[in-house]
């Protein structure tokens, strides 16, 4: 099965300072282990494209999109929240991240992949319809879901969000929507420390403990996550795949190992399997140990491209 790759040059550019964790390096980090795995000549690598206002708009409002807009900075840094700013480059990188999604989306779809990874940044998954924050700008997952549902005409969607934070933003914008099917395990009481939704039967929510680890993540994902896709059976399977959950990262303590994204990304391709004729789009979340996320990574690719 062929793995597409998607990443550009521009994700590369937004720089939130000195000392941020969401930084450039972290890209940098997981191509070096790509490489130096030998898993870096089994991909198939496309740059990805930017995203258009329309795309944006199936996820985003008016307001949100035009107010981003209007405050882009020309030089120097505008803050977003407590840990988020803009610079010149955000929205040339968020629009390629975001775009990487609506390609994947595309390629998977028309047969080019079997599945396919987007290493892009800033991440997604925090930004609501109406709002950025907590490092994302605009929700790229969100916006590969929509483009699946509407412009590829697909009825059921699942996405599955295994970063160590809740992802709110998701949660915002597809609560009120049958089609899309989230589950999201996350670390309770940690950032962006919103409590989600009471859940219905297409929001499923998997709050974890501190040292969770290994043994309480599978048996959350074997007991609530597997049944609820095989109920729902997805036409494609998206994943918000953020490596913050490693026992190496200290964003989170749920103490997680590589092999436990390899675990997951075993499991959800045989969802895609048996589903959704094998389409798996994965995009990049969270991640800020660079050894470990470039290590997690790596796993979760070995097996998307059946290494
Ligand atoms: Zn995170």
């Amino acid at each position: 099965m062929q793995t597409a790759y998607l990443s550009h040059p521009d994700c590369l550019r937004h720089d939130m300072g000195e000392g941020h964790p969401e930084c450039p390096a972290r890209l940098k980090a997981i191509e070096d282990k790509l490489i130096a795995f030998g898993i870096f000549p089994f991909l198939h690598h496309y740059e990805a494209p930017s995203v258009t206002r329309e795309q944006l708009a199936r996820v985003h409002s008016d307001a949100l999109l035009d107010h981003l807009e209007s405050i882009s900075p020309s030089e120097d840094l505008v803050q977003i929240d407590e840990d988020t700013w803009m610079t010149p480059h955000t929205l040339a990188a968020a629009g390629r991240a975001a775009g990487s999604l609506v390609l994947a989306t595309d390629l998977v779809m028309a047969g080019k992949a079997g599945n396919a990874f987007c290493c892009v940044r800033p991440p997604g998954h925090h930004a609501s319809r109406d709002q950025s924050m907590g490092f994302c700008f605009f929700n790229n997952v969100a916006v590969g879901a929509a483009h699946a549902l509407e412009h590829h005409g697909l009825e059921r969607v699942a996405v599955i969000d295994f970063d160590a934070h809740h992802g709110n933003g998701t949660e915002d914008i597809f609560k009120d929507d049958p089609r899309v099917m989230l589950c999201s395990s996350f670390q309770q009481r940690i950032y962006p420390e919103s409590i989600p939704g009471p859940g219905n039967d297409h929001m499923i929510f998997a709050p974890l403990p501190p040292r969770s680890g290994s043994g309480v993540f599978r048996d959350t994902v074997t007991r609530l996550f597997l049944p609820a896709l095989n109920r729902f059976r997805p036409q494609i399977v998206f994943v918000s795949a953020g490596f913050d959950s490693h026992r190496a990262d200290e964003m989170a303590d749920l103490d997680l190992v590589e092999e436990d994204y390899a675990w997951i990304t075993r499991e959800l391709k045989q969802v895609a399997a048996v589903h959704s004729g094998r389409r798996l789009v994965s995009t990049l979340e969270g991640g800020y140990e660079l050894q470990a996320l470039g290590r997690s990574v790596a796993a979760h690719l070995k097996v998307l491209c059946d290494m």
